[in-house]
């Protein structure tokens, strides 16, 4: 088949022209399900939280006036009412001279507006000798004082993290408006590819890219699923496409896309729906077979079945289009400048990804060095890279010592490059 390749940029803007990516429809999920989705609506406060005042200490409440003046050697004694309990409003009502033990978290009773520490304290029979005064509202949570009835607490587009969880339990909230997560079906390709668990005959290997695939989705915010693997039959696979178009949202596929007799994704997605094939390959490596399509509106990225090749360009293509979808914001991209500790190579002409991983010289210099260069087969690749440099289409090398930039796969510890 003939293959025009076009450039990482021209594919990205090909693709823009005929797929929009924005976050779905909104679905209400309990809140025990609510961590890392994305919240689709504001959330105002509906009560006061702390609902009620309440003592920050252990001690007695009183009113702060008949404290004034006291101290070490003078004393002021208060008659004891009684003690609040934690768990209900109390009905005593504090008149001057009287004070009631109370304990963190309970009700401050009316009439009391401060609470003296058991420290500062004695008690004898029916009354409390108090030690230190109190100012007015010392050691008391004001109602509202933590949220206030009305507030906006969490905005629209916020991933929730379990600080966010734990806003809306103590607003009492049992249900959160999210967005739907992305539905992307995943797909391997090959008679040679059996799944994990089963016997290995000789000829054959394990499927790495749907789990390397599905765990990347789930990353970025979508929700994989498996349809397992295809032979490179032609019916056989537009079946498959077939039912992962009726369920997903996005179609990732892996393998099949190469110039080999076998290789009959591309001409299967031309058999299921216009607009079909929009981009046959990129001038990137890894990853030139690449192909893109549209079918009833719905994407089908169809990578390379190299593992480093096919988690490559999810990270570079697919991964952001998905956090569209998922409503996340697009997060910076993770870089660190190092020095690159080897000569790198450009793929004539292509703009090329070079897997590193991250050491540190002796004076503490932060060092690129390339990962088994040309192995784009080799799952340990993957492994050992921290991220990768990127050679533009324009150079044609990087020169040992040169100044690069690395994207990272993820943040990288500080710690972990010590420990190197
Ligand atoms: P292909 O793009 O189908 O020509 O595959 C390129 C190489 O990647 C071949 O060596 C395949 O065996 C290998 N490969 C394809 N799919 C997978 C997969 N799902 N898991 C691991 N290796 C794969
Ligand atoms: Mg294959």
């Amino acid at each position: 088949m003939f293959r025009k390749l076009v450039s990482l940029d021209e594919a990205i803007h090909i693709f823009e022209q005929q797929f929009h990516a924005k976050p779905g429809e909104v679905e209400q999920i309990s809140l025990s399900q609510a961590h890392q989705r994305v919240l689709a609506k504001d959330v105002k406060a509906p009560l006061n939280v702390p609902p009620f005042n309440r003592a920050t200490v252990d001690g007695y409440a009183v009113h702060a006036a008949d404290t004034f003046g006291a101290d070490e050697k003078q004393p002021v004694t208060l008659k004891l009412l009684g003690c609040v309990t934690i768990d209900e409003m109390p009905e005593i009502i504090l008149n001057e001279g009287t004070t009631v033990g109370i304990v963190t978290g309970a009700p401050i009773p009316s009439g009391a507006d401060a609470v003296v520490m058991m420290e500062y304290t004695i008690q004898k029979n029916k009354l409390v000798s108090i030690y230190r005064p109190v100012s007015q509202r010392e050691n008391v949570m004001e109602a509202g004082s933590d949220i206030r009835k009305g507030e906006t607490m969490i905005r629209r587009d916020q991933l929730l993290s379990s600080r966010d969880i734990g806003v809306f339990a103590a607003l009492g909230f049992t249900k959160v408006d999210v967005y739907k997560r992305p539905r992307v079906a995943v797909l391997s390709t090959g008679a040679e590819i059996v799944e994990p668990g089963k016997s290995l005959v000789l000829g054959k290997i394990y499927d790495i890219n749907a789990y390397t695939i599905s765990a990347a989705v789930q990353e970025c915010g979508g929700q994989p699923s498996n349809f397992g693997i295809v032979p490179d039959e032609i019916d056989e696979l537009r079946a498959v496409l077939k039912k992962a178009l009726a369920s997903a949202d996005i179609i990732i596929t892996s393998g099949g896309v190469s110039v080999g007799p076998k290789d009959v994704v591309p001409k299967v997605l031309n058999m299921l729906g216009k607009p079909g094939v929009i981009v046959s390959g990129i001038a990137i490596k890894p990853g030139k077979p690449t192909t893109i399509a549209i079918v009833n509106k719905k994407p089908i990225f169809s990578l390379p079945g190299h593992p480093t090749s096919s988690l490559l360009i999810f990270h570079v293509f697919v991964r952001p289009i998905i956090l569209k979808m998922a409503g996340r914001q697009q997060e910076p991209p993770f870089i660190v400048k190092a020095t690159a500790a080897e000569k790198m190579f450009q793929a004539k002409g292509r703009r090329t990804f070079v897997m590193v991983d991250l050491i540190q010289d002796e004076s503490g210099k932060l060092l690129a060095r390339p990962v088994a260069l040309g192995l784009s087969g080799a799952i340990t690749t993957l492994s050992k890279a921290e991220g990768f440099v990127i050679i533009p289409e324009r150079w044609q090398f990087i020169n040992a010592g040169d100044d690069v930039t690395v994207h990272l796969f993820k943040p990288l510890p500080e710690f972990a490059l010590s420990a190197k």
